[in-house]
């Protein structure tokens, strides 16, 4: 890492396909964050999934992300290139005795309502094909959250044990995103709301794997009129690289950021120069979720 800071904000995009509003958002709060703070902004491609993957994603976003003048420091981390990593971390997990294996369907858990009851934690089912689970205790995760203020979840009550690596052999995200967040040094997570309840898993991962836990601020996401999160699986419409200003101002309004009128038709370097100074993570919507107009 080229700058050593007591701040270091990331993004983490997946390359599903092409950057849409919503994730120009999550991209802008948190190199507004990082930037306003001095910090440094790395970047993630969290590309676990290649059956989700179209090979041009990854360019894209990139490309993207440049033309929006969202420029990070160092080289991409891409997740694909950190198997052996979260092989060590679940291998340290499973020494310890946290971890077990679990064959039950999709079904048996929707049947038992959704929230993973433990039912393979005796079965001894650890080298099985199935999938690994980590046992949660029966406590209160609490943290503050920087825009959604007081935060709680009983891990067992309303989680249950958790998946670390998938059926079909895939790591999940819970487990990539902290050791991820760790290797990176990262200090400051910005990020959108659809992953606040998974934030306690975070907080407990990393507390059994003796990291340290960063700050968590998870900002409005952006919805359609049917009130489903802008999503490649929901075809938002990509953003648009001939006019990025037009698209960052919006942004900057979506995050309750009052960009001067006079930055209308001022170019990306501008609009974020100004978003820099002025960035106020208290005028963030305390919402977790923001409807945007349909055509996009
Ligand atoms: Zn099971």
């Amino acid at each position: 890492m080229s700058t050593k800071a007591d701040y270091i904000g990331r993004f983490a995009p997946s390359p599903s396909g092409p950057l849409h509003f919503g994730s120009l958002v999550a991209a802008l709060a948190s190199y507004l964050d990082a930037r306003s703070q001095g910090g440094s902004w790395l970047l993630r491609m969290e590309d676990l999934d290649p059956s989700r993957e179209p090979p041009e994603a990854a360019a894209l976003i990139l490309s993207t992300l440049d033309v929006f003048g969202l420029h990070w420091d160092g080289t991409v981390l891409c997740q694909s290139q950190r198997l052996a990593a979260y092989a060590e971390a679940l291998a340290d997990l499973q020494d310890r005795g946290l971890v077990y294996g679990c064959d039950c369907s999709r079904l048996q858990i929707q049947a038992i309502g959704g929230v993973y009851d433990g039912r393979c934690r005796q079965r001894q089912l650890l080298n099985s094909a199935g999938a690994l689970r980590v046992v949660v205790p029966d406590d209160t995760v609490l943290f503050v959250d920087a825009i959604q203020g007081q935060q709680q979840q009983s891990l067992l009550k309303e989680c249950g044990d958790f998946v670390l690596r998938r059926k079909d052999g895939l790591i999940a995200y819970q487990l990539a995103v902290v050791v991820d967040d760790f290797f990176q040094q990262v200090t400051h997570i910005v990020r959108g709301s659809d992953l606040l309840a998974s934030t306690p898993r975070q907080l407990y991962l990393q507390r059994l794997l003796g990291f340290p836990t960063p700050h968590y601020a998870h900002i409005p996401v952006a919805v359609n009129g049917s009130g489903q999160k802008l999503s490649k699986q929901h075809f938002a419409t990509p953003l648009d690289q001939q006019y990025p200003a037009a698209q960052l101002l919006e942004a900057l309004r979506f995050l309750g950021q009052s960009p001067d009128t006079d930055l209308a038709g001022a170019p990306p370097e501008v609009l974020l120069a100004w978003g820099v100074i002025h960035w106020d993570i208290q005028a963030v919507p305390k919402l977790a979720t923001i409807p945007i107009q349909p055509d996009r």
